[in-house]
């Protein structure tokens, strides 16, 4: 029993977001991309099943998803 079972998107800081890896490498969200792709209400336990956030170029699913925290700019 985790405290990410009841966690949501909504729940995360402003600068903190998702991280993704995939047969692409690794993806990255912050909370307002995932809140637009998901909703702010997703579970992040569950977050990795929707194909709103797999990868457009492997088509695989996420394998895992880590909340990490990222810092807020608008592209790198
Ligand atoms: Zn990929």
């Amino acid at each position: 029993m985790t405290a990410s079972d009841a966690f949501a998107v909504g729940d995360l800081a402003r600068d903190e977001g998702l991280a993704f890896r995939c047969f692409c490498g690794l993806r990255r969200f912050r909370r307002d991309e995932l809140v637009a792709l998901v909703g702010a209400d997703a579970r992040l336990h569950h977050v990795g099943l929707r194909p709103e956030l797999w990868c457009g170029t492997c088509r695989e699913p996420p394998l895992n998803g880590q909340i990490v925290v990222i810092e807020d700019r608008r592209d790198e």
